[in-house]
């Protein structure tokens, strides 16, 4: 009876943890669009975000790298490590959608490291996805694309036809 209780209450423990747990993360991601209208007195405070890396690492001369990470339209600069960058195989561009990841840090307003630049210096960053392909193929050229396609199987379906009778002759 005892027993049974205990495994009662661990399952609700665990259940309740389970559910629990994904809001509480959910709830301390704050959005770019949202960040960089925090004052300067909220400089030094912990933030957590995601957002898509773009462009390319920018290295510094201190063994870091300067990542530019986009949220809804919004990107900020992230201060890390090159071991911390490791994760991120692919910058965001015209082709693809860069590596999505969740960075930890410290906000700086303006960073009195980096000429009072708007930043945030990494504590951790964790990929959530890797890189994907960008869907940049209009549909205009697609459509355009494929009577030429049909036009060319047709071809090649009356070319082996025509060969086929050649062979008959023979
Ligand atoms: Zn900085």
């Amino acid at each position: 009876m005892r027993v049974r209780s205990v495994i009662a209450s661990l399952t609700v423990a665990v259940v309740l943890a389970a559910v629990v747990q994904p809001a509480f993360a959910a709830e301390n991601l704050v959005r770019l669009n949202d960040l960089i209208a925090y004052p300067a007195s909220r400089s030094g405070e912990t933030v957590v975000f995601e957002g898509e890396a773009i462009g390319q690492a920018l290295r510094q001369p201190d063994g870091h790298v300067f990542v530019n990470v986009l949220d809804d339209g919004t990107a900020v600069g992230v201060y890390m490590t090159d071991q911390q960058s490791s994760g991120i195989i692919g910058y965001g561009g015209y082709k693809q959608i860069g590596t999505i990841v969740r960075v930890s840090g410290e906000l700086n307003v303006a960073c009195a490291q980096h000429g009072g630049d708007f930043d945030v210096h990494a504590a951790g960053v964790s990929v959530i996805e890797q890189p994907t392909a960008r869907e940049t193929e209009p549909l205009g050229l697609r459509l355009m694309l494929a009577p030429i396609a049909l036009a060319l199987g047709i071809g090649q379906f009356f070319l082996y036809r025509r060969l086929r009778s050649h062979r008959h002759l023979f």
